[in-house]
């Protein structure tokens, strides 16, 4: 008997804000033994060609999506969406929208840094974002660390960037809802990223989901590391009632975030077997 394959549906590359290229990032997931990866980089799909050429060389199975960046009554939401078109021209609008808006509020997160009495500039940011079309936090994060400022990703979240604190700069991004249509008339499966995790926390309860569900969206990532073991009960107990798609998923970032190792959490081969039929009917 051949052991079941082993599924990741959620990862990043170094094109938004992982520490590995697309190439790499899917010779290391044939190396932790997986045999089925998705690139889902935040809000583009500039990784998906370099990863499909290196996983047709390796003979592994590459699932193209993306992470879009959602917001739910003024809260962070993400939504993965699987085997979309990336030329779909409203989907490409939107995510120039939403990805001028990244690199926008960078210098006003730099000199919000500044003020703080961190000296910090805009190449310092650049030197750590290096080839990514996906500006995030995470980057600006890395500057603080390699400037000296703080220990790690982790705290400069906690100390300046995360919701709340000093420096912490909003953007744009589309309600969740309108997410999920973009997604679907691109032909992408929509699933809700992490959605009990640290930032949609209290955001996406039974009844918000079972109304997102009646507008298309396909499932839930129900075993994300962000989740506990009751979260994932309740969840799974959700997608069973409503009969969606449920996930599992490392939510990969590289050395960015060492709790995410590639395979962390795997989705079961039948949950594979649906999304395969689903992004085929589209
Ligand atoms: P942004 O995309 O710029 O809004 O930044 C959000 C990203 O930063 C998330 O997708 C995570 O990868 C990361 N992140 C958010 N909160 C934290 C945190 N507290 N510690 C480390 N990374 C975080
Ligand atoms: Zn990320
Ligand atoms: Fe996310
Ligand atoms: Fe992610």
């Amino acid at each position: 008997m051949t052991a079941p394959a082993r599924i990741d549906l959620h990862t990043h590359s170094s094109v938004s804000d992982g520490t590995d290229t697309p190439a790499e990032l899917v010779a290391r997931a044939q190396a932790a033994g997986l045999d089925v990866v998705a690139l889902s980089d935040h809000d583009t799909h500039g990784g998906i060609g370099e990863a499909r050429a290196a996983a047709e060389q390796c003979g592994l199975a590459l699932v193209p999506a993306i992470e879009l960046s959602c917001e739910q009554d003024g809260r962070s939401v993400h939504v993965l969406g699987y085997g979309g078109d990336p030329r779909h021209p409203e989907l490409v609008a939107e995510l120039d929208r939403i990805l001028r808006g990244r690199r926008d509020r960078v210098p006003t997160m730099v000199a919000r840094l500044n003020d703080l009495g961190l000296d910090l500039d805009m190449d310092d940011v650049a030197a750590q974002a290096r080839e990514a079309t996906s500006i995030g936090r995470p980057h600006v994060a890395d500057a603080l660390v390699a400037a000296g400022h703080v220990p790690d990703r982790s705290a400069a979240f906690a100390d300046y960037l995360a919701e709340g604190r000093p420096a912490y700069v909003g953007r744009y991004a589309p309600d969740v809802a309108e997410g999920i249509r973009l997604l679907r008339d691109a032909g992408a499966v929509p699933v809700v990223a992490h959605p009990w995790g640290r930032d949609s926390r209290g955001v996406l309860d039974a009844e918000t989901l079972a109304g997102l569900f009646s507008r298309g969206l396909a499932g839930l990532e129900v075993d994300h590391v962000e989740h506990d073991a009751a979260d994932r009960q309740a969840l799974r107990r959700l997608g069973r009632a409503h009969d969606v798609l449920m996930t599992g998923s490392s939510d990969y970032h590289g050395a960015g975030k060492p709790g995410n190792p590639l395979g962390a959490c795997t989705t079961e081969p039948r949950m594979y077997a649906r999304l395969v039929e689903m992004m085929a009917d589209d």
